[in-house]
This record gives structure tokens, sequence and C-alpha cells, in this order.
């Protein structure tokens, strides 16, 4: 049994705290998030909504039952335990389904009204800006409030490399915000280094845990997805991929979430943010750096996208292009090894090039067709060979 203590808010001179002590297995541990004095008073201490949805696929892997000492909003606790639970240890072999022993309240909380999403300044954030702030979204939808989260997305188990990245990313995203007269609020938590568990696999939960702390503050929360509704799975890890399906079971009285982009592919999404003007200085896909690196698998697939729509001048601050020129065949090389593999993303890149009269010389589809061949033997030799004599194997044949 996880055991969910009232939520209470502390302060310090700079940020407002709503924590929750959690019992479990005879230990005991402060869970917290944490946002800027100004926003401080819309953390909820009177629902326990926001550390039950932090800790539900934690306490699912475990197999343990939750209790919480304030109430669960009553219509995330029946979304809870008449669907959401149930439905994920079906379709799940990793879940359990557990009890969640809760009071509930039907009461609405004050609430200011705003209508936010997260600003991470990729595509998918940047695309549901500017779709919910174009001219077809009614004025009380817009988007008006953008938000930066320390959830897992800068280091899966958080802690201080991962906050330092979250803090270094900030403050494009404040930048961003502040020139574009969105309001901003940041929170940070120390919930991914007690759950430990790998982000990409929990992310919306983890997301939308800290928008319910908060849910004094929003009654539209908009959350990217990265897949589109035709890719619908309930089964796969990745909850991106049933984004829909969580977002409303997660919704309450106070706060409704919306799953965004889901009508588009990558590449359409790309197409759209090309015609977004604040999108030139600020677009930032990379997987491993602050800045875009030009070289990780997300750098070089948003290149070649906007080559293929002939736009990649337009992002000259936020990429070095004389480098992705100078790397050409090897990133033509990834996109027909990765077409080769039917990575949707890439074969949609390849036919909008061919379209575009974009020629990909041979030499490069050829690599990219025996690349697979290599890796799949580099798999046989770890797998048959020791460490130390793979690794010499490795240097001798491999080494750039
Ligand atoms: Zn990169």
């Amino acid at each position: 049994m996880i055991l969910i203590g009232k939520p209470y808010i502390e302060e310090d001179d700079e940020y407002t705290y709503l924590k929750s002590k959690i019992s479990y297995n005879g230990n005991y541990e402060t869970l917290w998030y944490k946002t800027r004095k100004d926003y401080g008073k819309y953390f909820c201490t009177e629902r326990s909504d926001s550390f039950v949805i932090a800790l539900l696929l934690f306490a699912m892997s475990k197999g343990e039952d939750i209790k919480t000492e304030e109430p669960i909003s009553s219509r995330l606790y029946s979304n809870l335990v008449n669907n959401l639970i149930i439905t994920l240890s079906k379709t799940h072999t990793e879940y359990h389904k557990i009890n969640i022993f809760s009071d509930v309240s039907k009461d609405e909380l004050y609430n200011e009204g705003r209508v936010g999403t997260g600003i991470s300044c990729g595509v998918d954030s940047l695309q549901t800006i500017y779709q919910y702030t174009s001219n077809n979204c009614p004025e009380n939808l817009k988007v008006n409030t953008l938000t930066m989260l320390n959830m897992g997305s800068h280091g899966d188990f958080g802690g201080e490399k991962a906050r330092e990245l979250y803090e270094k990313r900030m403050k494009r995203s404040e930048q961003f915000a502040k020139n574009n007269k969105f309001d901003f609020i940041m929170i940070d938590s120390n919930i991914s280094e007690y759950i430990k568990m790998s982000f990409v696999e929990t992310h919306t939960f983890r997301n939308m845990s800290a928008i319910l702390a908060i849910q004094k503050l929003f009654k539209v929360y908009y959350y990217a997805s990265g897949i589109p509704i035709w890719d619908f799975e309930i089964s796969k890890k990745d909850p991106a991929y049933y984004d829909i399906y969580t977002l409303n079971m997660l919704s309450n009285e106070n706060i409704t979430f919306y799953s965004t982009g889901m009508s588009f592919t990558r590449l359409e999404k790309i197409d759209q943010i090309t015609n977004y003007k604040l999108s030139y200085n600020t677009l930032n896909v990379c997987f491993n750096e602050d800045k875009n690196c030009g070289k990780c698998e997300k750098c070089v697939r948003t290149l070649l996208a906007l080559e293929a729509l002939k736009k990649i001048d337009l992002y000259k601050n936020v990429f070095d292009l004389d480098a992705y020129k100078k790397r050409k065949y090897k990133n033509y090389t990834i996109l027909m090894h990765q077409k080769y593999k039917k990575n949707k993303n890439f074969v949609d890149i390849y036919k909008l090039m061919k379209k575009n009269n974009i020629k990909i010389p041979l030499i490069c589809k050829i690599k990219g067709r025996i690349l697979p061949n290599r890796v799949e033997i580099k798999r046989f030799l770890q797998s048959i060979l020791s460490q130390e004599m793979y690794e010499k194997l490795k240097n001798k044949f491999w080494k750039k």
C-alpha cells in the first residue's frame, strides 16, 4: 500500500512548494512540486489528484494499492477505478490492477480559467501553439499560458544533471513566452527521482500530474501528441499512442485535458510551423543538448524534412546549416536506411524530396540498404562473443 499524505504548502524566498508525505514499504519520502511564488496560490491542497496520477503507474507496476488522506476529484476517481486502471492492467503486462482507497469530492474549486500548453520549443509544442492561437481557434480556447515542466523530459530519473538541463532549456522557453506575450509558468518536481521509471513510458501521467498540482490555474490544457490518431494503439509502451484516451480519463471537474496535433503527420506539422515566424529563431528538437546538435536522429530528421520542404534556410539561426551540408551524404544515407526500415516519418520525407526533385546520390541509396546488415552482424557478434572480444573486433574493423 502506498499512502499519500495530505498535500500542504511551503515557501522559501523564491518558490512555493506543494508537498505530500508518501509512505511505502516502511519508508517515508516527501514528494514536491515547486513553482515561482507569484503562481504558488494556484497549487491545490484540497485534492490528492496530482500525487495519485504521478504515482499511478509506479503503483500499478508494483501491484500496490493507493490510499490518500485528502479526497480525489469525483470525475477523476471514477475514471480511474471504473476505466483506466482496468484497461491498462489488461493491455500492459507490466501493470497490475490496483485499488484506490480515497474519499471523493464533486465540488468545483476556484479556477483562474487559463488555457495552457507546454513550450519545449519542439515541433509538436510549436505546432500546438500555432494552431491554438490561430483564427480557427475560438477566443476562449486560445492558449494564453505556457508551461515548462521538469517531470522527466530532461532526464528520466531527474537529479541535478536533469535539473541543470531543464534550467538551461527554460531560458529559451521563457524568452519565447515573454517575446510573444504569453504568461509563463515553471513547475519543477522531485517525483522523477522517486519513481525512477522510463519517461517515454510514463510521460503523459507525469506531465499531467504537474498540471493537476496547479489545477486552480488552468481550465483547459493542451498536450501535444507526437503520434497521429490513425496509429492509435492502447497496448503500446509509449502512452503517446493512446493520449486521447488517457487525457480524457485524467480530466476532472476543474480542468479539461485535450490531445492536440494528432490529425497531422510529423512532416505536415513541420510544414505548418514553417509558416509560423515565431518558430524561426526558437525551434529546438535535439535529443541530447540545449542547442540543436545537428547530428542526433531528431535533428537529422527535422533538417531533412526542412530540406524536403525547401524551407531549410528559414532556420539558419537554430541549425548550423554549413555543418549540415558537409554531412549531406551521411544524412541522406540515414534517410535511405530509415526508409528501408519503413520508418513512416522518413518515408514521407523521401517522397517529398522525390516530388521536389531533390536528388539522392546512388551511393547513399546503396549504403542505406547495406546498413541494416551491418547492424545485424554487430548484434550477432555481440551475442556470441565476450564483451572484450567484441570490443577488440569492433576497434579493428569498425573504427571510424
Ligand atoms: Zn540533436
